[in-house]
């Protein structure tokens, strides 16, 4: 049986996938912090310290934020007291390094890594990605879709006017895949040689909900590698 607490939850998956989603819904089910480090660096941009230009050209482009500033801003925030019993990883590890420097941290503090790997076709991503908005005052996510806001084009919770956001506009959502794929194929391998359980989930096909439900069912139930909720 897994352990959730002392657990650190990977939530890995192309842009779109529906990581975010998953992350906030298992957090709450499993009272477990949810560390995004999207969020984490657009509060950096925001906070406009001397790195935040740097940061925001590598978003904007789609492009991902240089290995060592993401680890630094990582290993800051699971060495917080609230990430002693576990946490969700949302958007980290993305390469390699990442994953190399995530294991160590996570061995250092006897924390155990569980990958939920989530797999959906580009096609898919890329219509619903499309239809995202975003309010630019409180952060909350939309899909025109799949979560649309109650009023037109308009937050639910502060009423704000939704955007698009800068790195949801299609080239850059293909630049955003075209650099999950070089880097997932590596780092995925490296997580099972590792010897970390990765649970497979097919995103495409049931409602956020259900998948919460099979995911924290596998979790709870699985005690061998890559076994499937799908
Ligand atoms: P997200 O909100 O997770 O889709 O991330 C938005 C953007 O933030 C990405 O396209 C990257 O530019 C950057 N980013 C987020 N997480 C990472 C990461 N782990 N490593 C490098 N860049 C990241």
């Amino acid at each position: 049986m897994t352990n959730v607490r002392g657990s650190a939850f990977i939530l890995f998956g192309p842009p779109g996938s529906g990581k975010g989603t998953q992350a906030e819904l298992l957090a709450q089910h499993l009272s477990l912090p949810h560390i995004a480090t999207g969020d984490m660096l657009r509060e950096q941009v925001r906070a406009s310290h001397q790195r935040g230009a740097e940061i925001k050209g590598f978003m904007q482009a789609g492009n991902l934020v240089p290995d060592e500033f993401v680890n630094e801003l990582i290993a800051n925030r699971i060495a917080q007291p609230d990430c002693t019993s576990g946490f969700i990883l949302d958007g980290y590890p993305r390469t390699l390094r990442q994953g190399q420097t995530l294991l160590h941290l996570l061995e250092t503090r006897g924390i155990r890594p569980v990958v939920v790997h989530f797999k959906i076709d580009h096609d898919v991503v890329l219509a619903r990605l499309s239809g995202r908005r975003q309010c630019p005052q409180c952060g909350a996510v939309y899909n025109l879709v799949t979560h649309p806001p109650k009023n037109d084009e308009r937050c639910d919770k502060d009423g704000s006017e939704l955007i698009v956001r800068e790195d949801d506009r299609e080239v850059v959502i293909r630049n955003r895949l075209k650099a999950y794929d070089k880097q997932a194929g590596p780092l995925l391998d490296y997580f099972k040689r590792a010897g970390t359980i990765v649970h497979d989930v097919d995103m495409s096909r049931v409602t956020p909900e259900q998948i919460t439900t099979r995911i924290i069912g596998t979790i709870k139930s699985a005690d061998q590698p890559s076994s499937n909720p799908s």
